[in-house]
């Protein structure tokens, strides 16, 4: 081996186990990510918006006259797999249905998004809305009731 070669070899040799080539690489992903889009928010200065059709919390319609659409049909309820949702029907104080919901609690914590409910309900009286990030401190407070989920 000729003095030269050694030199480039043990040179090589050096960079390898220096690991100089894997800091190099590195670095320059860093640099060229700098320069590209970044994928995360400042949370909460920047909002996310969610895409259309997102499955978030869930609200109760309500009709042209200001009356909830419901007929406390248990269909949303039946169709939950997740068995988040309590309804409790009473007679209705309008003629054109004969049940309305006096109760009607879904547990956000126990539900999985999947629009089942929405799916199910043969009035269009449920819907998920894009909210996402409504926070709360104790596990009752995301049981909404019926006044919760009328208001959203
Ligand atoms: S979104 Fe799915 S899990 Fe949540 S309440 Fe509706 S049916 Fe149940
Ligand atoms: S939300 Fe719809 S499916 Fe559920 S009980 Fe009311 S009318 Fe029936």
């Amino acid at each position: 081996m000729t003095a030269g070669m050694w030199l480039k070899h043990w040179w090589l040799k050096l960079m390898i186990r220096s690991y100089i080539p894997a800091a190099i690489k590195g670095l320059s992903l860093t640099v060229r990510r700098m320069f590209q889009p970044r994928d995360t928010l400042s949370y909460p200065e920047e909002v996310h918006v969610p895409r259309k059709g997102y499955r978030g919390e869930h609200r109760l319609k309500k009709d042209d006259q200001g009356r909830m659409k419901c007929v406390a049909c248990l269909m949303c309820q039946t169709a939950c797999p997740a068995e988040c949702i309590q309804i409790v029907g009473a007679p209705s104080p309008w003629p054109d249905r004969d049940k309305i919901p006096v109760v009607f609690n879904i547990d956000m914590l126990k539900c999985i998004y999947c629009g089942m409910c929405e799916e199910a309900c043969p009035c269009d009286a449920i819907e998920l809305t894009p909210t996402f990030n409504k926070v709360a401190l104790t596990r009752e407070e995301k049981i909404y009731d019926i006044n919760k989920l009328l208001g959203r």
